[in-house]
């Protein structure tokens, strides 16, 4: 329960049992495009609790026993069945998975040997975790393996930054990014449509301009996630009129646009879990979560 909103985490979440997966297809960076897993692992909240994040409701107060993450992918693995067949995985924790609250050190070793068959590793990091611990991580990955790091950068709109809480600067994030380049990391920034304390057009302009901060600062891949209610902070912005999620016009314009400020430096994602929270009409509903799908497997613009 969220001591500030009463909002309530999601019952039923136990230490050895992950939260979900699902398979899902992407283009890789020479356009093919790849199949793979990604597994929501179950772990200790993420400690930043920044306003507009609702993934400690998929957490639990407390850090898991060691032993517990490599059990929970080894259960996926088995349902799942032939996981040999896909190319990359995905662990995502709702927090950083270099936390060493949230995923034990000790079992990166046994992480990393459950990975050996991928050729493509993507984890979640806070900026201000970047360092030595990726690198450690990275070397006990099969050495034919990319790691790849998910970043949340958000915005650079600075004023909203600080009031999302996020704990990170763009000068950070762009430290966060060099560091991983240089060592040989892939990197994918997490960039939100239409945060909190801003009217639609300004939103969109700076969406705009965060895209194209990240790309300059080396990311491979830019994923647009649309600001989301849920967690029970933003409903209480929403009733004060500094929030409204986004429609979904709205993400559907923040990815073509994204796509142009791509060409020939990254791809560009667009997060369509949940879709139907933004848009009420099951036809056009249909017809924009299509539209993305396209664009996000052939990272060109399609026509509404
Ligand atoms: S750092 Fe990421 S996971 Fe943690 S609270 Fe912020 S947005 Fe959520």
């Amino acid at each position: 329960m969220d001591r500030r909103t009463g909002t309530p985490r999601d019952p039923g979440l136990e230490p050895w049992k992950a939260g979900g997966w699902q398979l899902e297809s992407e283009p890789d960076a020479s356009g093919i495009v790849r199949d793979g897993l990604t597994v929501f692992l179950t772990n200790r909240e993420c400690p930043w609790r920044c306003l507009m994040c609702d993934l400690w409701r998929h957490a639990l107060p407390d850090s898991v026993p060691v032993g517990a993450i490599p059990a929970q992918i080894d259960a996926v693995f088995q349902e799942v069945g032939n996981v040999a067949a896909l190319d990359w995985i995905k662990l995502y924790n709702a927090g950083s998975f270099f936390d060493r609250a949230a995923i034990p050190i000790a079992d990166h070793p046994a992480i990393a040997a459950r990975c050996a068959p991928f050729g493509r590793v993507v984890v979640e990091c806070h900026p201000s975790l970047v360092g030595p611990r990726v690198t450690a991580f990275r070397d006990l990955l099969n050495p034919a393996a990319r790691l790849e790091i998910g970043l949340g950068l958000e915005t650079i709109h600075l004023e909203t930054m600080e009031r999302l809480n996020k704990r990170v600067t763009p000068d950070g994030f762009a430290r966060a990014v060099g560091f991983l380049k240089d060592n040989g990391c892939d990197v994918r920034a997490f960039v939100l449509v239409q945060p909190p304390f801003m009217d639609p057009p300004t939103a969109s302009e700076w969406t705009r301009r965060t895209v194209e901060f990240a790309f300059g600062c080396g990311v491979d891949v830019v994923a647009l996630i649309p600001t989301r209610l849920g967690n029970g902070a933003l409903e209480a912005l929403a009733a004060h009129g500094e929030f409204a999620p986004p429609s979904i016009e709205a993400l559907e314009t923040a990815m073509v646009e994204a796509l142009a400020l791509a060409r020939g430096r990254g791809r560009v994602f667009a997060d369509r879990w949940d879709l139907g929270r933004f848009a009420k009409d099951p036809d056009r509903l249909a017809a924009a979560n299509a539209r993305l799908e396209r664009m996000n497997r052939t990272q060109s613009t399609v026509a509404a």
